[in-house]
């Protein structure tokens, strides 16, 4: 479903993605750790087209990612990102913003983005605080409107850029929940996350990342049992 070739990026003198080689199947979750500037973040991104990589190729369903406009707009609403930051719009209420992008994008009409928008809210067990506005809810409850959001779009693939990360521990569960049932429901995820309890439960990869190079593409099992590299051995010693 997305696959990446020989993708390069700089910034500046910092070669941020070194030569990345990457495939993420349909159905497939891949949980990406690794390192504090390693090039997690730059990976999502640039899989978005939130950057734009200096040379490889980078393809959805076989096709490559749009340069702008509308296609653009298009690959945003089929690969869905979720931040650490939830970018909620604080002006509007939790249904308001769930309902917003189908509306815009998709020219949806307002009635049928509001059902829909429901039932997502529903799903992330949020059906009760629709008419509130951000600001009101909990951090853990703010994430779950963003992945309704994201979901609103119907996207074949959802990124999360450490989604849990900003979250107090008491609501990086309920957020993790919604996202392993996603997972059983067979959605395409790319997680870069430091949870590395839904890395073991939920993942079927381990893509371990380090100054810019994959460094290691395992199952969980085989990576954190048996870490082939002294990057991740390291790395897992640190936070294990
Ligand atoms: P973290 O775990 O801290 O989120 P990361 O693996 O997500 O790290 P990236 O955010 O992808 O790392 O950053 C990789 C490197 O690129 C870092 O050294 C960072 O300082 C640098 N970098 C990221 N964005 C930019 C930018 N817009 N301009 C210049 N350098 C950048
Ligand atoms: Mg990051």
């Amino acid at each position: 479903l997305i696959e990446l070739r020989g993708v390069n990026k700089h910034y500046g003198k910092l070669h941020v993605l070194q030569n990345i080689d990457l495939t993420v199947g349909r159905g497939e979750v891949v949980v990406v750790i690794g390192p504090s500037g390693g090039g997690k973040s730059t990976l999502c991104r640039a899989i978005n087209r939130l950057e734009t990589v200096e040379s490889g190729t980078i393809t959805l369903d076989g096709r490559p990612l749009p340069e702008e406009g509308r296609a653009l707009a298009q690959l945003r609403a089929e690969v869905g990102m979720v931040f650490q930051s939830f970018n909620l719009f604080a002006h509007k209420t939790v249904l308001a913003n769930v309902m917003l992008a189908p509306i815009k994008v998709r020219k949806t009409k307002k009635e049928e983005a509001a059902r829909r928008a429901r039932e997502l809210l529903d799903r992330v067990g949020l059906a009760s605080q629709a008419d509130k506005y951000p600001a009101q809810l909990s951090g853990g409850q703010q994430q779950r409107v963003a992945i309704a959001r994201a979901l609103a779009m119907e996207p074949k693939a959802l990124l999360f850029d450490e989604p849990t990360s900003a979250l107090d521990p008491e609501m990086i569960n309920e957020v993790l929940e919604v996202m392993r049932q996603l997972a059983r429901e067979g959605m395409t995820m790319v997680v870069v996350t430091h949870e590395m309890g839904f890395a073991r439960s939920a993942a079927n990869r381990v893509v371990f990342m380090a100054d810019g190079r994959i460094v290691e593409d395992r199952t969980p099992e085989a990576f954190f049992t048996a870490p082939r590299s002294e990057r991740a051995k390291d790395f897992l010693s640190k936070i294990l």
